[in-house]
């Protein structure tokens, strides 16, 4: 049981664009969830390229992240592909609509990585959140430099500044579990509600109970 990840194989060498500000990578990374934090959620899932809205105000939320010098990873569930409602590509022409839309209003709002889980709540996979693998995963993909053998879900590390965005109790679960700052994107404004508490390091993020279920 594996994420799915956008784009690539999920083991294969991340190829990471430069980020746009003086500094090196101090390893912070900014984990987003999708639906609710960059484009407006759905109860019924977003299901086809045509229902995805990025919310105002996102792309420069994101390239504001990326000047401050945080890797954007996304990490969404996404059970309809285990369920049987739909596939990997039908994922992948959202994921690159997004993508696009992002990079169209702000060149500096790359998605260093997205991940997503393909597998049903009962089918406790790590990989799902709450479960904090699909961070973890991402972690040792953005550290990494060429294809990995496996993921280390034990493995330590150093994320002080890094931050969970989510809009649902499992997500802020899964940032708590993984150890990082949580924040809690509020219904209709997402990520541009909390990306300046994310970027104050001094800012300890909210209580998981702070976000619905
Ligand atoms: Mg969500």
């Amino acid at each position: 049981m594996l994420p799915g990840r956008h784009g690539a194989g999920v083991f294969d060498e991340l190829q990471l664009q430069a980020l746009p500000c003086e500094s090196e990578w101090d390893g912070s990374i900014a984990y987003l969830d999708r639906d609710g934090v960059l484009n407006t959620g759905s109860p019924d899932y977003i299901n086809d390229v045509g229902e995805l809205k990025v919310m105002t105000g996102v792309p420069e939320a994101v390239g504001a992240l990326r000047r401050a010098g945080f890797r954007v990873c996304v990490v969404t569930n996404q059970s309809p592909i285990g369920r049987g409602l739909w596939t990997d590509k039908r994922l992948a022409t959202i994921h690159d609509e997004l993508e696009a839309q992002l990079l169209q209003a702000d060149v500096d709002a790359v998605l260093d990585l997205i991940l997503y889980s393909p597998h049903v709540p009962w089918a406790g996979s790590p990989f799902r959140k709450p479960e904090p693998g699909m961070l973890m995963a991402a972690r040792q993909l953005l550290e990494s430099s060429g294809s990995i053998d496996g993921f280390d879900i034990e493995a330590e590390f150093n994320e002080a500044r890094s931050a969970m965005v989510g809009d649902r109790r499992s997500d802020l679960r899964a940032g708590k579990n993984h150890g990082v700052r949580v924040f809690h994107a509020p219904e209709q404004i997402g990520l541009p509600a909390v990306v300046n508490r994310v970027l104050d390091a001094d800012d300890e993020g909210d209580d998981i109970m702070s976000a619905p279920v």
